[in-house]
């Protein structure tokens, strides 16, 4: 009798046990406890010539999804500069001047004999039958311009060529552009936003002492910054990193007294020297485990900080070599790094264990 007692008490036991594992499983599974599996990325809303259109993609065991937006298309232009997919024609601003490249094959484009009282801009993409592939240095440097339109097709904005437009409020910019060179719109400190061209290498101070932008998102495609870039952008509030950034330039925050919070997203190595220096506003940094180094003094001044997200552990967080990184913070001010496994504090976070 005893034996058969054994025999129930232990399968009643087992019965128990698959029970609530079955239980929890189901729980976890139905409560979204599962690594999200997405399929393929399908569009939900088509771009077209000057709009971004978004895709998404599903994860296989929930609702769960995720969007990305689309660049837009771009205009394809003709010789008579018409859109052949949109139909829309430039209307090409007169007294511009083109000047023949070295090939002969292409024109870059300046101010010319542009009168003082225009102040709305509209490139053409073809000259004579020719493309105008550039817009030349200095090209329209310092002009009272508020409005100006560079061409899908157009590759090279010129050193300073919109630097000094303090006027300018809006660039319709060439989604196709793969040079905006050093200075390019220095001091544009109307422009309140700008479309960085998907694939664009992106010169020095080529925006810097924009005093009105607010908001800038780098494509993926995008992957190197000048130094400088968005320096002295003092209304900056929102910045997003492409996947293609992996150096943060120096300076390239410099003096952005509006920036409150900064994502160096995965696939970040290193920040420049001087990066966020005076970014007196910062108050919040999200840190991924691909971060290695800081260049000198790339905190400098920031005396907002109170919180540091680390995607990494606390030994990961002491072995990244982070130089003079908080000169001009007050050694007494306090914040938070918080690791994965457990946090750090300003008297033990630079201390190598
Ligand atoms: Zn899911
Ligand atoms: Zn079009």
């Amino acid at each position: 009798m005893n034996k058969k007692r054994i025999v129930i008490i232990s399968v009643t036991a087992v019965a128990l046990v698959v029970c609530i594992a079955l239980a929890v499983t189901f729980i976890v599974l139905n409560a979204g406890g599962h690594r999200h599996k997405f399929g393929e990325w399908y569009t939900t809303v088509a771009p077209t010539c000057e709009t971004y259109g978004t895709e998404r993609r599903t994860c296989k065991k929930c609702d769960e999804y995720e969007e990305r937006p689309v660049t837009r298309l771009g205009h394809e232009f003709s010789i008579a500069n018409v859109c052949t997919r949109c139909k829309w024609e430039i209307p090409v601003t007169v007294g511009l001047r083109y000047t023949p490249t070295e090939s002969g094959e292409s024109y870059i484009v300046d101010a010319g004999t542009l009168d003082a009282s225009v102040h709305e801009i509209y490139i053409p993409r073809y000259n004579a039958e020719k493309p105008v592939d550039a817009i030349s240095y200095a090209a329209f440097r310092e002009r009272a311009i508020t409005f100006v339109f560079i061409p899908d097709g157009l590759k090279e904005i010129g050193l300073s060529a919109f630097s000094g437009c303090s006027e300018l409020q809006t660039c319709k910019m060439s989604i196709t552009a793969t040079t905006i060179d050093n200075l390019a719109f220095n001091g544009c400190s109307r422009l309140k936003e700008i479309e960085i061209p998907p694939q664009a290498l992106l010169g020095d101070d080529a925006f810097r002492d924009c005093t009105s932008l607010e908001k800038v998102t780098i494509p993926d495609g995008v992957t190197k910054v000048g130094t400088g870039l968005f320096s002295g952008c003092t209304s900056l509030t929102s910045v997003t990193l492409g996947a293609g950034i992996t150096a943060i330039s120096g300076s390239m925050f410099e003096g952005c007294t509006a920036l409150t919070s900064f994502n160096f997203r995965d696939g970040v190595t290193s920040i420049g020297s001087y990066a966020f220096k005076d970014c007196t506003a910062l108050k919040e940094l999200t840190i991924a485990k691909s971060l290695k180094e800081f260049n000198s003094a790339v905190f400098q001044s920031c005396t907002g900080i109170k919180t540091i997200r680390y995607a990494g552990t606390k030994k990961e967080w002491k072995s990244i070599d982070k130089k003079d990184w908080l000169v001009n913070v007050d050694p007494d001010y306090e914040f938070i790094v918080y690791c994965t496994d457990g946090t750090l504090n300003r008297w033990n976070v630079d201390v190598t264990v």
